[in-house]
């Protein structure tokens, strides 16, 4: 007879549709693996984005979805002071941009930053002013004045892409005097180092020149995923802040302090005291302590748990062992090096430091950053 009760079967079957048919898209956010250095912890921001309220074709909120999907600590949204080309669409409104980003931010743990891209002709081209309380006052006549007004609010102002082709000066990145007179006055404190895919070597040395803090960021006005292949392991140029915490009053006071370093694509661009602890806290050697008989081979595990690869070139003689000349270790991978006596006479113990410069972590323009792997070897017949 037939039962008008569901049988355990027709609920489960009931209860398998019901899932399917609600099936939630599970959002995925993928980290970026760079250590912490000694004393920070490394934060991961991009403080040059453009929504819809300039000429960004990107609505507020999506800037924080996008920078919690890829990673990110911390986004400033840096809309155009002087230029909204949809202002027939939306009215001229310089503050609602954060105000509709930062709620979605603090959803998803994603700091954003309340900033304004101050547009102007060369020189001084265009700067963004981060940690703004006041938007609206930046919208004065005089490119001074509108310094002036976010320096009043306490922000952090840097050039923006120094390198940007209709703003050259003879087809020459050039520093003018109007820029030593901000950063003499206090209201210049960074640079753009990088700008989209676009690495400036001026901009670096003047970073180095003038202590300016170095920047990378996005500047992005397409939906993220137009320009970046994220899941291909792409990823949008990043400013590496070390700040004390995660918090934005930290953030603050490390761009004022100077603490940040460029990830650009393979890239690392910073001073020496911040990338050499990033290699170091990336890199884990299977053993420190080698002991070579003969002509015997041993082995050694190098792992990089960063998500960086780096390039390693041979930095100056080792006499007594063979070690490769070219060296990547890849990112979140693990290498395998065969190591071999070469001096012939060697005997006893030795503290040896094998030298190499990563070519593709900068200390300054063309100069990559020095590294030793040391180890304990002892020589037996
Ligand atoms: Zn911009």
């Amino acid at each position: 007879m037939k039962s008008l009760r569901p049988t355990a079967l027709s609920v489960a079957m009931i209860i398998a549709i019901d899932v399917s048919a609600h099936e939630v898209q599970v959002r995925v956010r993928t980290e970026v693996n760079i250590p912490d250095i000694p004393g920070y912890v490394t934060l991961k921001g991009d403080f040059h984005t453009h929504t819809v309220f300039s000429d960004g074709n990107v609505w507020p909120s999506v800037r924080s979805e996008e920078a919690w999907r890829e990673g990110l600590d911390a986004i400033a949204i840096t809309d155009h002071i002087e230029y909204q080309p949809h202002k027939n669409d939306l009215p001229t409104a310089h503050d609602r941009s954060y105000e509709i980003a930062r709620p979605a931010g603090e959803e998803l743990d994603v700091m954003v930053i309340k900033g304004s891209e101050i547009t102007r002709t060369m020189p001084p081209g265009h700067l963004n002013a981060i940690f703004l309380t006041n938007s609206s006052l930046l919208e004065v006549p005089e490119w001074r004045d509108a310094v002036a007004a976010a320096h009043e609010q306490g922000a952090f102002i840097f050039w923006n892409h120094p390198g940007w082709s209709p703003q050259l000066k003879d087809g020459k990145v050039t520093w003018y005097p109007e820029h030593t007179e901000l950063v003499e006055n206090g209201m210049l404190q960074g640079i753009e180092v990088v700008n989209g895919r676009d690495y400036v070597p001026e901009a670096h040395r003047w970073a180095l020149e003038r202590n300016l803090t170095m920047l990378s960021n996005s500047d992005i006005h397409a939906p993220l995923n137009l320009d970046y292949h994220v899941h291909e392991g792409d990823h949008r140029p990043l400013t590496l802040i070390f700040a004390r915490e995660r918090t934005p009053s930290a953030l603050k006071e490390a761009l004022f302090a100077r603490r940040t370093a460029v990830y650009s694509s393979d890239k690392l661009i910073g001073n020496e005291e911040f990338l050499g602890p990033i290699f170091e806290n990336s890199i884990q050697i299977s053993t420190k302590q080698i002991t070579l008989k003969g002509n015997d081979r041993l082995y050694i595990q190098i792992r990089n748990s960063s998500d960086i690869d780096y390039k390693l070139e041979g930095n100056g003689d080792l006499p007594m062992m063979h070690f490769p000349w070219w060296l990547t270790l890849p990112a979140q991978k693990t290498v395998l090096l065969e190591v071999r006596r070469r001096d012939e006479s060697a005997e006893g113990t030795h503290v040896l430091k094998v030298p190499y410069k990563v070519t593709n972590l900068l200390i300054a323009p063309e100069k990559p950053l020095p590294v030793n792997f040391a180890f304990d070897v002892t020589f037996t017949p």
